[in-house]
C-alpha cells in the first residue's frame, strides 16, 4: 500500500515536472505561430485589395462604383488636399485671406478665400490671335501664353464647326481690380461690393488664365448674361471647352461652393487633364481640390 502511494506521488511529480517544462515552450510556439500568421495576414490584405482595385479599375474603365475604388478616391482627395495646402504662402492678418504661393501655375486656384499675392502680374502675357470684343491694345485682350495658345485652338475648332466666338475680357491687373472694388464699396457699400465684385487679388482675371467669351452673332443681347448659355456659342462652349483645357469656372447651381453666380461665359484654363475630370464629374474647381477654402 505504501509502495503504491509512493509510486503514485512519484508519477504525479514526474507529470507535473513534464507539464511545467512543456507548457512554456508550447505557449511560445503558439505565440510565435500566431504572430507569424498575423503578420502574413497583415501583409496579404493590402496586396489583395490593391490587386482587386486594379482589376476592377481595368474592368470598369475607371468608373468608381465599387467600394475599393471609392476608398482609393478618398485617398486621392486627401492627397489633393495636402497638395493644395502646400500652395498657401501665408494668411493675411488684415483680411483673413489665404495667399497662394503658385500664382503662375495653370493649377492655381483663387476664390473669395484665396488670393494672389498683392500686386502680382503674370509672366508671358500675350494677345491670342482670335476675334476680340475690346479695342486694339486693351490689356483685356491678354492671357498667359499657355492659355492663349489653348484659346486659339478652341476658337479655331469652334469656327470649323460654324460657331462664332468673341473674346471679351481676359487679363485684369491688380490695380484695375482695386479701382473696381473700391469704387463699388464707395458707391454701394462694403456688403454689396463683396457680393458682386472681387477684392483685388481674388479675381481669376488677374491670373491671366481666364477669359470671358461671347457669341459672335448674338453679342449685344447675351454679353456677360446667363442667357449666353442658350446661344449656340454658349452651348458649344459648355460641351467642348474641356477638350482645350478650359472649365466653366462658375457653373449653374454651385454658387454656394464657388461664391459666384452662374457665369456660362467665364472660362478658365487649368490644363486638359483637370478640365476633363471636372467636366466628367460635373464638379467645381473647389470640389476638385477638396473645398476647404
Ligand atoms: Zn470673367
Amino acid at each position: 500500500m505504501q509502495k503504491i502511494y509512493i509510486a503514485s506521488i512519484f508519477l504525479i511529480g514526474l507529470f507535473l515536472t513534464a507539464c511545467q517544462q512543456g507548457d512554456p515552450n508550447t505557449n511560445i510556439d503558439e505565440k510565435e505561430q500566431t504572430t507569424q500568421q498575423e503578420q502574413q495576414a497583415d501583409q496579404s490584405v493590402p496586396k489583395k485589395e490593391t490587386a482587386k482595385t486594379e482589376e476592377q479599375d481595368n474592368a470598369s474603365d475607371g468608373s468608381n462604383d465599387n467600394e475599393s475604388a471609392k476608398a482609393d478616391d478618398s485617398t486621392n482627395e486627401e492627397d489633393k488636399q495636402k497638395e493644395i495646402d502646400k500652395h498657401i504662402a501665408k494668411v493675411e492678418k488684415s483680411t483673413g485671406l489665404h495667399v497662394v504661393d503658385n500664382p503662375e501655375s495653370p493649377e492655381v486656384y483663387v476664390n473669395k478665400q484665396r488670393t494672389l499675392p498683392e500686386g502680382y502680374v503674370p509672366p508671358n502675357l500675350v494677345v491670342p490671335d482670335v476675334s476680340h470684343y475690346s479695342s486694339e491694345g486693351s490689356p483685356k485682350r491678354q492671357l498667359q501664353k499657355v492659355a492663349a495658345d489653348a484659346l486659339e485652338q478652341l476658337f479655331a475648332e469652334a469656327d470649323q464647326q460654324g460657331i462664332g466666338l468673341v473674346a471679351v475680357s481676359g487679363y485684369r491687373s491688380y490695380e484695375r481690380q482695386k479701382q473696381i472694388y473700391e469704387s463699388a464699396v464707395a458707391n454701394k457699400g462694403q456688403e454689396h461690393a463683396d457680393k458682386f465684385s472681387a477684392r483685388p487679388g481674388t479675381s481669376e482675371h488677374q491670373t491671366g488664365l481666364a477669359m470671358d467669351v461671347a457669341s459672335a452673332t448674338e453679342t449685344a443681347a447675351t454679353l456677360l448674361e446667363q442667357s449666353f448659355k442658350q446661344t449656340d456659342a454658349g452651348a458649344w462652349l459648355a460641351e467642348n471647352a474641356h477638350n482645350f483645357g478650359f472649365i466653366i469656372r462658375y457653373p449653374e447651381g454651385k454658387n454656394e461652393i464657388t461664391g459666384y453666380n452662374y457665369e456660362p461665359w467665364h472660362i478658365r484654363y487649368v490644363g486638359k487633364e483637370i478640365a476633363t475630370e471636372i467636366y466628367n464629374k460635373d464638379i467645381t474647381l473647389e470640389e476638385y481640390f477638396g473645398y476647404d477654402y
